[in-house]
């Protein structure tokens, strides 16, 4: 039934690299299907940490002695990376932070005191993560401002005309998921940032499910702000990246006030050190940071469009054989897609609990995740309480998708 599928990696040779896939539950063989919740890490990143903390352990720009000059050549040799990484202009545009979710709170924080005021508007979607709905609530709650929400299909995709409607010369910022977490669906965030630009607004897009998936250029988007997570990427938990406009990131005050992020300090006044330092306040997390080099550095020795390539063929063969079985829903069928399948399984006496699922493709030692996916209004959109997600990155096998398909059936059997 799996035949290896002719595309431009070694899917084998890959997973020797991940430690972890190598290993069993229950005694069972870990088939590791919750990529978009969190990656695994290939060994070249486990091992730079390591050699961090035994050889180069030190704080950044702080010291004048050998140590410290390595890790400060090391950290700013990443903010490079990720530089072309994205393909940012500027190496002063990337900031690092703890994650997406940072990176969203501090635009929310520093753009909104920098530009939104009272009867402004925000515009996101139906399809948002709540780190990308939240923090432009407490803004709105702030500022007297009002968030506005493109819904979206039956079939996952953002309605454009109704996205339309709702800009408007009131419109200060448009926050979009390059890639939902749910659905699977990737937007069209080039045409939503063009629009969006018609009116004066900017544009923050949540990459935190596209970076691992897909080639990013920041500045063929034109994108504004863009935000992702390294965990997701194959890299450290703790460390992400927000990418700003020089332009922008200048008018913006601080988000975090301490050391590092000043220029000098007074009991008077204090004025800010230069991009991206102004928004690095305290000690970074340097293994993070160094992680992500690494990681970074693995995806792009695989490479991204081959990458891209070799999971839009397990996505399809992965909705053929999920759609061989009675019973199946499968929520986000979106054509422009990457590598995210939300489902409703129905046992011959009716719709299973997705956690009923889960705990027994557990006992298999296949691991999906099953609940909202912090999509709460999505859910509700969809009318489900929670869904079963499979998602698949680039070391997973049709063989494991044959796998997951005979566990379902069994789940089937016991609920029938
Ligand atoms: C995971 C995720 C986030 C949050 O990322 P953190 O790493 O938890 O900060 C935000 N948006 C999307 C689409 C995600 O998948």
């Amino acid at each position: 039934m799996s035949t290896t599928p002719a595309v431009g990696i070694n899917v084998q040779t890959l997973r020797a690299d991940f430690p972890i896939l190598a290993t069993t539950v229950y005694g069972k063989p870990l088939i590791y299907l919750d990529n978009a919740n969190t990656s695994q890490k290939p060994r070249r990143v486990i091992e730079v940490i390591d050699m961090y903390y035994r050889t180069m352990n030190s704080n950044v720009h702080r010291g004048n002695y050998f140590l410290s000059q390595q890790v400060t050549l090391a950290v700013e040799s990443v903010r490079r990376k990720v530089q072309k990484f994205i393909n940012a202009a500027e190496e002063r545009e990337i900031i690092f932070v703890r994650g997406t979710t940072e990176a969203i709170n501090l635009v929310a924080t520093s753009f909104g005191e920098y530009s939104v005021r009272e009867g402004d508007e925000i515009i996101i979607s139906a399809m948002e993560h709540h780190s990308n709905i939240v923090p432009w609530q407490m803004l709105c709650a702030r500022r007297g401002a009002t968030l506005r929400v493109i819904p979206i299909t039956d079939a996952g995709e953002v309605c454009l005309e109704d996205y339309e409607r709702l800009l408007s010369g009131r419109t200060k910022l448009v926050a979009i998921t390059h890639i939902s977490n749910t659905l699977g669906t990737i937007n069209p965030v080039q045409h939503i940032i063009r629009r969006a630009h018609d009116y004066g607004a900017v544009v923050l897009v949540d990459g935190a499910q596209a970076a691992p998936h897909m080639a990013i250029d920041v500045q063929a988007l034109d994108a504004d702000f863009y935000a992702f997570s390294g965990h997701k990427v194959f890299g450290p938990t703790g460390i992400g990246v927000l990418y700003g406009k020089a332009r922008l990131l200048e008018a913006m005050p601080p988000y975090h006030g301490g050391g590092a992020m000043i220029d000098s300090v007074t009991f008077e006044k204090t004025t800010y050190n230069v991009l991206p330092f102004k928004f690095e306040a305290g000690t970074p997390h340097v293994e993070g940071i160094i992680g992500l080099g690494a990681a970074l550095d693995y995806v792009q020795s695989v490479g991204l469009d081959a990458i891209s390539e070799y999971e839009h063929d397990l996505l399809c063969y992965a909705t053929d054989a999920l759609q061989s079985l009675d019973g199946m829903r499968i929520i986000g069928t979106a054509p422009e897609k990457a590598s995210v399948i939300s489902f409703m399984l129905a046992g011959s006496s009716g719709e299973i609990h997705p956690h009923d699922v889960g705990t027994i493709l557990d006992n298999e030692g296949i691991a999906i995740r099953t609940g909202h996916h912090c999509t709460q209004p999505l859910m509700r959109r969809f009318g489900v309480p929670a869904t079963c997600r499979v998602s698949l990155a680039m070391y997973n096998t049709r063989e494991e998708i044959d796998m997951l398909v005979r566990a379902l059936r069994k789940v089937q059997t016991l609920f029938s």
